[in-house]
């Protein structure tokens, strides 16, 4: 056996019990050994299996200026993050086997979380001509998109579900009608009425949404609708349920802490597409989080320099950054309030996702991958972007104080985050040895 490590005194994440854990050789051991490598005290900190992000942008290839694997990784086990699903919207898209294979090769070399990458549906996400699906899959795509960019045909997206349904994969639906969206700055509404500028009603997305969820029906194929934001494309996807399809929505924290009037004087930090909506989208939000409509949460990561986003309002490109601030943002915003238990939230940003990704179970159990985050769900910490692992620092959260701060993030049995502070001398004579066995995980 390699070196040991052994957590104690920390709590499981699914009911609070008191658990200690220990794991070697990259896997999680069955019994606690007598005399550990090292020895954490967790001191009574949260334990559970690593996060993960199916909504990240890597910018990789050829965007390394914005982020790269290595930092944009780096920024996920920040933030508690073992893994991660990156979008194909790089330069070039990754539309050919060549590049899904680039994207892994280059994560294991430089990579702080496992990376899967999504393949693009279309050549050059032109949305034009579909791209080779069962050989982006073979490459390690687990998931195809074009986000960034709606699929404006409804044919092209029609036979976009029945070849990823006979791939096995989600269509992974960034919603925008671009004929309604066109030249559109921010949300429509009060806020970009006093700031003169173009707005994108809530009916661009939701339109879409509809659209979309009776091709699923027609195709049989599998959507999963990225980043809702508004009301209506909540309702839709209520209904896809309902009907029994195989829908699946995701929203991020933006859109249930924020409302358009963050906006405020032209901040470009709030500039994100799909826009911030109105506080009755934001209410509408918490609730399909609370009631189960939406099926996980995603950050959405999409990281810029600081000159593009320095620019007149109208100018700046779309997007924030997320991974850094995305369990905060849960913790603060959706437990404490009690919109949700901190076992919900957890399943949401873990167990959810995996199941709907058909990413590798990770759970705390005896013989799986030590993928695993410790954090202090009431420690309180200011969010200082210039601190950020991301290159990018484009968050409209700078200077918010927020609860839950993490401590350590382990991936495959390696530090990937933290984890100063917590070591403490192991006598080896047996006193430290833990006295609570690690908890057995049952699945459902
Ligand atoms: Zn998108």
């Amino acid at each position: 056996m390699g070196e040991t490590t052994l957590i104690r005194n920390a709590r499981w994440w699914r009911t609070g019990e008191r658990i200690d854990l220990a794991f070697s050789d990259g896997r999680v051991l069955a019994g606690l050994p007598p005399s550990p490598d090292r020895l954490l005290d967790a001191g009574g900190a949260v334990l559970s299996p690593g996060l993960v992000d199916v909504h990240v942008h890597l910018r990789e290839p050829g965007q390394g200026h914005k982020e790269t694997i290595e930092t944009g990784t780096r920024a996920a086990a920040a933030g508690g993050f073992t893994a991660v699903a990156c979008m194909p919207n790089t330069e070039p898209p990754l539309d050919r086997r060549e590049w899904i294979e680039w994207v892994l090769t280059r994560a294991r070399d430089a990579g702080s979380a496992r990376v899967h990458p999504m393949g693009a549906v279309t050549v050059g996400q032109r949305g034009e001509r579909l791209t080779e699906f069962l050989a982006l899959r073979d490459a390690g795509a687990v998931a195809l998109s074009d986000d960034g960019k709606p699929i404006a045909s409804a044919a092209m997206m029609r036979r976009a579900l029945e070849y990823a349904r006979d791939a096995g994969l989600p269509i992974v639906c960034h919603e925008e009608d671009p004929t309604l969206s066109a030249g559109g700055q921010m949300n429509e509404g009060p806020t970009a009425t006093r700031l003169g500028l173009r707005g994108i009603p809530g009916a661009a997305e939701s339109t879409m949404v509809r659209r979309d969820v009776e091709l699923a029906a027609l195709s049989a194929g599998r959507l999963h609708l990225a980043h809702l934001s508004c009301l209506e494309s909540l309702e839709a996807l209520r209904d896809a349920k309902r009907r029994g399809l195989a829908v699946t929505g995701e929203t991020c924290p933006h859109y249930w802490t924020l409302t358009d009037e963050a906006v405020g004087d032209y901040d470009t930090h709030a500039r994100m597409n799909p826009p911030l909506r109105s506080a009755r989208d934001r209410e509408a939000v918490l609730q399909a989080i609370a009631d189960g409509t939406i099926d996980c949460l995603a950050t959405d990561h999409a990281p810029h320099a600081a000159d593009e986003k320095d620019q007149p309002f109208d100018r700046a490109p779309f997007g924030i950054v997320g991974l850094e601030t995305a369990l905060a943002l849960t913790l603060t915003f959706l437990v404490e309030p009690g919109h949700l238990s901190l076992a919900r939230a957890i399943e949401l940003w873990t167990e959810a996702p995996r199941r709907i990704f058909g990413l590798p179970e990770v759970s705390l159990a005896p013989g799986t991958p030590a993928d695993l985050v410790l954090f202090d769900p009431g420690a309180e910490w200011t969010v200082e972007p210039g601190r950020f692992r991301s290159r990018g620092r484009n968050t409209p959260f700078g200077g918010w104080t927020l609860r839950g701060r993490i401590l350590l993030t382990v991936c495959g049995g390696e530090v990937t985050f933290g984890g100063d502070g917590l070591e403490v001398a192991s006598t080896g004579d047996g006193r430290d040895r833990a006295a609570v066995a690690p908890p057995v995980e049952h699945h459902a």
